[in-house]
C-alpha cells in the first residue's frame, strides 16, 4: 500500500493518522546507516560518516580492514566472520571512558 503523494523537488508526503504530515525526499542517495555494515557498531561521529562514504564501513573497520586491503575491499572483499567476531569482542573490552580517581 503506497499512499505517498508526490511533491515538488523529488519529495513525497503522507498524512499520519495522528494528524501530522510526513515529508521526505523520494530517494536517499547519501544516507549513512546507523550501524556499520561490517562490525555492527553504531556510527558515532564524523570520522565514521566520512569512512562510510569512502569504504561503506565505520572508521575502526576502515583502519583495520578496508584501508590495508583497499583494492580488494573495493571489489567486495570483506574479512571472514570469525575475524569480525574476534575484533568486536576486542572492541567491547576497551574502556569507553576513563575516570580520574582522586
Ligand atoms: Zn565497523
Amino acid at each position: 500500500m503506497d499512499n505517498w503523494k508526490k511533491m515538488a523537488n523529488n519529495r513525497k508526503m503522507i498524512e499520519h493518522p495522528a494528524g501530522f504530515l510526513i515529508i521526505v525526499p523520494d530517494q536517499y542517495p547519501d544516507v549513512v546507516p546507523t550501524k556499520c555494515s561490517v562490525c555492527g557498531f553504531l556510527m558515532k561521529d564524523f570520522t565514521d560518516l566520512a569512512e562510510h562514504k569512502r569504504y561503506e564501513c565505520c572508521y575502526s573497520c576502515s583502519i583495520k580492514w578496508a584501508q590495508p586491503n583497499s583494492i580488494s575491499w573495493k571489489d567486495g572483499w570483506r574479512p571472514p566472520q570469525k575475524e569480525i567476531i574476534k575484533e568486536v569482542e576486542r572492541r567491547n573490552c576497551l574502556p569507553s571512558f576513563i575516570y580520574q580517581v582522586k
